[in-house]
């Protein structure tokens, strides 16, 4: 066992300590211990479940067709349960914890989405089932799709894109599409700006497009620097403008609509990147600024389970004149009434996932949204906004913003970025920062992104003040640290169920149990 206790946080945010945290879990309560391999855990002979009793004549294998035994763990069914309830114990998740994971949208999950999406109805329905018998998992999809269309203001949707990025990818194969329609095939460079994600250049480069970053020194797009590449690399070469608005500074870019006159003069289509839809829900929407496609990440803005990489939605919608070469096959509701997927789409780009998309994600965003309703969305929106610039004002004097500047009118969206150089000056790293938090309960932010040695933090509309304000505290206890001992948060985390990991070790010399 470690000791739990060392390096009690100083100065004036002492009142708490990193117990105290409401959302602190089992996993930053429980005492260090080795937790054995399920393969530590085998005892010759165990059984989680029975087989009945042979009743035909055994006949061995062929010889040339045996593999050798495979050696798995030999266990009963409870210890089996046991050892996957403490191993999911062990993780953070935010049902146990703040995650103010910057760009993520770590927001609460409402269970009436599990309850919506485990309606035997739905989970029963195969996907090659005739229309008619699916009528209610159609409108489903129908619905949602019209409530997307409207919240993007543009004119149609496609739900089939399995995430973000896959929404970005198949977006961008519509507007080739598109260009290639009118004989512009020489259109094939995509722009985007230094603070991209970088799902949008690899997304770029898996439809055979070329990448270029234009200057975003301040956060904002340079609209010289976005001019001067298109006139160096030929106005009529250039496909499209992808854009996240608001962007990974956290910052709503005003001039956007000068961004989208200058990209259209090229001739060319503004690309919206929705992962930050979270902010302007019902405040504003893509196509009334000058967006010709965009997706939504239904996962974050309209709240599904995603940690660990899936499952998510990355539905795409697309202005008229795109809607032609949208997947197939397209849910449309016929002059009687009645839903049916629609595969007559001659210049469609054909299908991009299996049947129809991710039909459990897309119903806990239809529930999701019909839950809160347009009004409810809107304020979704002001509290994730309002959220992110209390956290920003409480921390400036003491975590450098280089993008939050309310006295220049620059508040942050509903994240705000942090490069805490004064703190990083005192000889710790940023990493050093991030193991810290996990001993108060909380998730590190985003790190190094949208620039290096940056924290990105997204508390979401859902969390309480008392949240917000412990992380406060925490972060303020952090910094105190750092003056008074800079070297004890090499340590950090004390009081995870694992120390801090060698990642580099892992990486090089990986250990993995199944071995021998
Ligand atoms: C999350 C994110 C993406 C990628 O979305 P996935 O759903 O993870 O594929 C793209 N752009 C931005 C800005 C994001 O935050």
């Amino acid at each position: 066992m470690t000791t739990m206790q060392s390096n009690p946080p100083t100065g004036a945010a002492d009142k708490k300590t990193p117990h105290d945290s409401e959302t602190s879990a089992a996993h930053t309560r429980g005492e260090r211990r080795h937790e054995p391999s399920i393969f530590e855990k085998s005892s010759p002979g165990a059984r989680a479940v029975g087989l009945p009793e042979l009743d035909i004549e055994p006949t061995a294998i062929p010889a040339d067709l045996a593999a050798p035994a495979p050696r798995l763990p030999e266990l009963g069914m409870l210890q089996v349960i046991r050892h996957y309830t403490h191993l999911s114990q062990r993780n953070f998740s935010i049902d146990g914890e703040f995650y103010p994971l910057g760009s993520c949208t770590m927001k609460f999950n409402p269970r009436i989405n599990e309850w919506a999406a485990t309606l035997p109805g739905f989970t029963g329905a195969h996907p090659l089932q005739d229309d008619r018998d699916i009528q209610g998992t159609l409108r489903i999809m129908y619905e949602t799709r019209r409530m997307l269309e409207e919240i993007a203001g543009l004119h149609e949707a496609s739900l089939q894109p399995a995430a973000g990025a896959h929404g970005e990818y198949t977006a961008l194969k519509v507007i080739r599409a598109y260009f290639r329609s009118k004989g512009e095939t020489q259109r094939t460079k995509v722009l985007a700006p230094a603070n991209a994600h970088g799902t949008n250049p690899a997304s770029c480069a898996m439809c055979g497009a070329e990448a270029i970053t234009v200057k975003a020194p301040e956060g904002y797009t340079d609209l010289d620097d976005l001019k001067r590449i298109i006139e160096q690399e030929g106005p009529d070469t250039i496909m499209a403008f992808m854009i996240t608005n608001p962007n990974t500074a956290g910052l709503f870019d005003g001039m956007i609509g000068e961004v989208a006159d200058i990209i259209h003069d090229a001739g060319a289509l503004l690309y919206l990147d929705g992962a930050n839809m979270n902010a302007i829900l019902g405040k504003t929407r893509p196509g009334d600024f000058g967006a010709d496609a965009m997706h939504y990440n239904t996962h974050k803005t309209f709240s599904t389970p995603h940690g660990g990489g899936g499952p998510g939605a990355g539905p795409i919608v697309v202005r008229d004149f795109l809607a032609p070469f949208l997947p197939v096959p397209q849910v449309v509701q016929q002059k009687d009434g009645a839903f049916a997927l629609d595969y007559n789409r001659p210049h469609s780009i054909g299908k991009v996932r299996s049947f129809f998309g991710q039909f459990g994600v897309l119903l806990r965003c239809w529930t999701y949204i019909r839950a809160c309703g347009a009004e409810g969305l809107e304020n979704v929106s002001e509290l994730a906004v309002l959220s992110a610039n209390y956290l920003a004002a409480r921390l400036q004097n003491r975590y450098e913003m280089p993008f939050f500047n309310p006295e220049k009118g620059r508040y942050a969206a509903h994240e705000f970025v942090t490069v805490p150089e004064t703190l990083l000056n005192k000889g710790v790293t940023l990493n050093d920062i991030a193991k810290r938090l996990i001993d108060y309960g909380i998730h590190p932010p985003t790190m190094h992104w949208p620039v290096r040695n940056c924290l990105m933090v997204e508390p979401t509309e859902t969390e309480s003040l008392r949240t917000l304000d412990e992380f406060v505290d925490a972060m303020l206890a952090i910094a105190d640290q750092i003056e008074s001992d800079p070297e004890s948060l090499a340590k950090a985390p004390q009081h995870a169920v694992v120390d801090r990991v060698d990642i580099v070790g892992a990486d090089r010399k990986p250990t993995p149990v199944f071995e021998g």
